[in-house]
Parts: C-alpha cells; structure tokens; sequence
C-alpha cells in the first residue's frame, strides 16, 4: 500500500509525494524537522511541514542563488550564508576560487547535524576549509557587523517562525550596512506565481536601498508552482553587466553564463505588479 507526504502549499493546494520511507522525524528547539525518502524528487527534508530542499532538483536552487552574485563581483572575498542549514549554498559558494571564507549563520543546529546524517551531497559544503559555520540568529549577526562582506546570501525558511524578520526592510538595511561599500545581497524570495506580491514589495524595498536591484528566478519542481525567484540588491556591480565569456565553467547541472542573463527577463504580470506596488508607495 503506497504512503504519501503531503506538503499543504496554500489553504487549496496540495503536493503529494510517494515515499519509500520516513527517515527522521524530530522536534527541534525551533521547528518539527524531518527527513523523507520520495520516489520523485529522492531524499527531501521537511521544515513544519514545508519542503525545504529533495535531492532531485536542489541543484537548480542553490546554483542559481550562489552563482549569479559570485559572478557577478569580481572578488567575493568574504561570504555570508544566512540560514542553509542544509549544506547545499555552501557547496556552490565555496567552488569560487576568489572566496576567502564562507561564513553560515545558521539558527537550528539540528538542520545541520540531521543534513550531515541524511543529505550528505548537500552537507559535502560543510567540510570545506573555507567553510565555518555559526549557530545564531541572522538578523542579530548581520545587525552586529557593519562593513565587513562582499556578498550576503539569504537561504532561509519561508516566512514563518524565526525566519519572518528576513524579509523586512529593515533588515535589508542592516544587510546594506553589513556589506562592504561594493557589495552584494541576494535572498530567496518565494514563488513569482503564488507570492508576486511579496516579490514585487521585497524589489520595491531593494530598489529603495541598493543602486542596483533585479529580481530573477529558476524552476525548483518540488517548490509550490516550481518558478521560485531571487531578489538582488547591489551596491556597485549590475549583474547583468557580466560578460558571458567571463563566466568560469564550475561544472554545474543547471546554471550557465545564458541562464545568468535570461533568468532576469520577468513575465509580464510580475514586471505590472512590481510597477503598481512602486506607484503606491510613490
Ligand atoms: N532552500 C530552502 C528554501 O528556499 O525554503 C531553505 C533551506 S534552509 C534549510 C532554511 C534554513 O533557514 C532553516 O534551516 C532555518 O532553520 C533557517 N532559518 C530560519 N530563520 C533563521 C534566522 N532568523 N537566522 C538563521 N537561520 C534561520
């Protein structure tokens, strides 16, 4: 008799998954964890009910949300990860030779330690030498240091729960502030189709902050509607202005100098959301 995980997108909308087996389950200091083997998409991990990342399609995320930026600046020296407590960004970062040190800010070290057990083609990222790793909360670690990366990635949780305060204007400022004077901020940023909203107010905000803001986005299909999209906000580089040739080959599966450039083109209905909202707040 099959088994089904069933992640409830929105109040109408269901995913269901068939597994092969429930591998860990846990309630941790900050959220129920847990660790199901799909048919489907593999080996997936499940935070308060919500996918978080499936060994099948990961790749397409965390290339995307680690290659665009890096490439972007011409030295990422210094690298802040906030939350990817699953490993998976920090594999990516930590492939760029002009990365010094990767620094993970993660507030569960329980979505750590279980990733080590279970997701160890994710979690590789952790035994990197330039890779650290710091059990707190973001929004506190970026407030305490000013001027001190050139890239900030946000990797964190839907916005519930602990991870609410990620997706504030306030703590893009504090994200700008954190950032050297040519820095780069991208963060996770919900699904275009399900969340517009919210992805045209977090560009809004960006655009309020940084010289450059841009949304763009890639297709996880085990996210809610699959299009999953990123916010950009940069201090000096436009990563639009990047030249393909430039683009080194870091041997990924999803990513490539073409996808750098076409994932910024938005659809329509994305691009007069982003404008209604900026008239409104105008
Ligand atoms: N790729 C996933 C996505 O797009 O939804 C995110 C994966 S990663 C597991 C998300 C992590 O953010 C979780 O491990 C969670 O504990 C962490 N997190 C949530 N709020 C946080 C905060 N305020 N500071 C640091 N980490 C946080």
């Amino acid at each position: 008799m099959p088994i089904w995980y069933s992640e409830q997108q929105n109040e109408n909308l269901l995913l269901s998954c068939r597994i092969r087996q429930t591998l860990h389950v846990e309630k941790t200091p900050f959220q129920d964890l847990a660790v199901v083997d799909t048919v489907q998409f593999g080996r997936m991990l499940v935070l308060d009910g919500v996918v978080q990342t499936a060994i099948a399609d990961e790749f397409a995320y965390h290339e995307m949300l680690a290659h665009v930026p890096l490439n972007a600046h011409p030295a990422p020296r210094r690298v802040l990860i906030i939350g990817g407590g699953d490993g998976g960004l920090m594999r990516e970062v930590v492939k760029h030779k002009a990365v010094e040190r990767a620094t993970l800010c993660e507030i569960d070290e329980r979505v750590v330690e279980v990733s080590k057990q279970y997701l160890p083609e994710l979690a590789v990222g952790f035994e990197h030498p330039k890779a650290e790793v710091f059990i707190g909360d973001g929004i506190r670690y970026v407030s305490e240091r000013k001027d001190t990366f050139d890239v900030i990635l946000c990797d964190s949780t839907d916005p519930i729960g602990p991870s609410v305060g990620l997706f504030s204007r306030e703590f893009y400022q504090a994200v700008y502030e954190a950032l050297r004077p040519d820095g780069i901020f991208v963060a996770q940023t919900e699904s275009p189709y399900f969340h517009t909203g919210m992805f045209a107010r977090i560009l809004n905000d960006l655009r309020g902050i940084f010289p450059v803001a841009r949304g763009y986005w890639t297709l996880v299909p085990s996210y809610p509607s699959a299009a999953w999209s990123f916010s950009l906000g940069s201090k000096k580089y436009d990563p639009l202005a990047v030249e393909v040739e430039q683009i080194p080959d870091l041997g990924t599966r999803y990513y490539t100098p073409e996808i750098h450039k076409a994932a910024f083109a938005l659809p329509r209905f994305v691009l007069n959301e982003i404008e209604e909202q900026a008239k409104k707040g105008a």
